[in-house]
């Protein structure tokens, strides 16, 4: 088959491996506007459960990849000057550009074509083609210029986000809360490497506004968001990588597929980064993609519709947990004002997928401060 592959993010490199490592005769090419050694953000965070996946269908890649990960057992909840570690929640996280890296080599090792720093912008281009797959990322012209056809949603929601990193290397993964004037600023950071960590810090809308970043320049909102977390930072200076507020759109599609042309990963849906799954979504998406290519051989329109009808159930749950825990920072200001405990218990138990039972088994110190706080919902446990 010749596969012609738009994006070289995790789905599109992923989903390249895979079918080239059991039919090498497929002339895949990947095409990627970036150079080699540029991509946006720092790092990525993958939950213990979010690598589990990766163990269970493809032991070598999983061999491959997680060695190199910073991992840690525990998240520490920070409320003000509260500091409250959670057992029970192990992770692993990678810096982008290596994680890219490490699957620009592996590919390229099995034959797959990369073209970098090509921009495409019409499939005019991929003429000939037996598959295109559109795994161009959450902005996806592809998506957005068949949106009728892919039946697409796409939802802003309202708070802003600014994706910067620091040379402090935090030791576990961690959610900081910060009361200000303006209202509450939460930083979602942890150590990618030995010497740096993510450092995304999302406040609401009103707040954004009351602290003027649409008047601030790209190095005074940095100045701004190191004095709000000075505590945490200790002296570490925040850094930008072409970072600037966004807002999060919650994306959706009826249909995945029009014609020869596929979604996957983020083109196909995106998950909030406060479940840290976007790149386990993406590289799934690859998985069942080629599980459906390996039940419908080369039958496109088969192993398309094959593709949707195995994904969608498990995607699915995924992306309603994203969207109710957004929404959960979405109030954070009214939640700052419970008591840090209860704080704490809200966010673990904010997707309704971690009931009190899960709570107590992975840290019974937190389960038992929320009993102790609610004596009428235990007395009868
Ligand atoms: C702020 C933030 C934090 C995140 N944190 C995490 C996290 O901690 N853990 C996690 O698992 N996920 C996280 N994610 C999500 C994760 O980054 C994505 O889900 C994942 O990268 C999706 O992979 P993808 O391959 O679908 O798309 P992408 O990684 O976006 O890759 C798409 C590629 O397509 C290329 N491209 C786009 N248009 C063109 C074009 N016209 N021509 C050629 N190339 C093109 C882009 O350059 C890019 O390399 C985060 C996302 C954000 C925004």
């Amino acid at each position: 088959m010749k596969i012609e592959i738009l994006g070289g993010g995790p789905a599109g490199l992923y989903f390249a491996a895979l079918m080239k490592r059991v039919a090498p005769s497929h002339r895949i090419t990947v095409h990627e506007r970036n150079p080699r050694d540029a991509t946006w953000g720092f790092g990525v965070v993958f939950s213990d459960r979010a690598l589990e996946f990766l163990r269970a269908d493809d032991d070598e890649m999983y061999r491959y990849l997680t060695p190199h990960m910073e991992t840690w057992q525990h998240l520490t909840i920070v409320h003000n000057d509260t500091r409250i570690p959670i057992a029970g929640n192990g992770f692993a996280a990678t810096g982008r550009l290596e994680l890219l890296t490490r699957l620009y080599d592996y590919v390229e090792r099995l034959g797959v074509e990369i073209r970098f720093n090509e921009e495409v912008n019409d499939l005019a281009a991929f003429a000939g083609a037996d598959l295109i797959v559109a795994a161009n990322g959450a902005a996806s012209w592809v998506r957005e210029q068949h949106a009728a056809r892919f039946g697409t949603h796409c939802d802003w929601r309202p708070n802003k986000f600014i994706w910067y990193g620091t040379t402090k290397a935090f030791e576990s993964l961690s959610l900081t809360f910060r009361d200000t004037p303006h209202g509450v600023f939460c930083a979602h950071h942890y150590r990618y490497s030995p010497g740096m960590s993510t450092f995304l810090v999302e406040v609401e809308a009103d707040t954004w506004s009351r602290a003027g970043f649409d008047r601030l320049s790209p190095e005074e909102t940095m100045r701004h968001c190191e004095r709000v977390f000075a505590t945490d930072l200790d002296g570490h200076p925040i850094l930008s990588n072409n970072s600037f507020w966004r807002n999060f759109p919650a994306i959706w599609n009826e249909r995945w597929s029009v014609d020869n042309v596929v979604l996957m990963g983020d083109a196909l849906r995106t998950a909030h980064f406060s479940i840290g799954s976007g790149t386990r979504l993406a590289m799934e998406d690859a998985i069942a993609l080629h599980k459906a290519f390996a039940e419908c051989g080369e039958d496109v329109p088969a192993a398309l519709a094959r593709f949707q009808a195995l994904r969608m159930p498990p995607m699915k749950k995924i992306w309603d947990a994203a969207n109710v825990s957004l929404r959960w920072y979405e109030r954070m200001g009214e939640l700052m004002k419970l008591d840090p405990w209860e704080f704490a218990y809200s966010y673990m138990t904010r997707t309704g997928r971690v009931a009190h039972e899960d709570v107590r088994r992975r840290d019974p110190e937190l389960a038992a401060a929320y009993e102790a706080r609610h004596p009428e919902r235990f007395a009868a446990a």
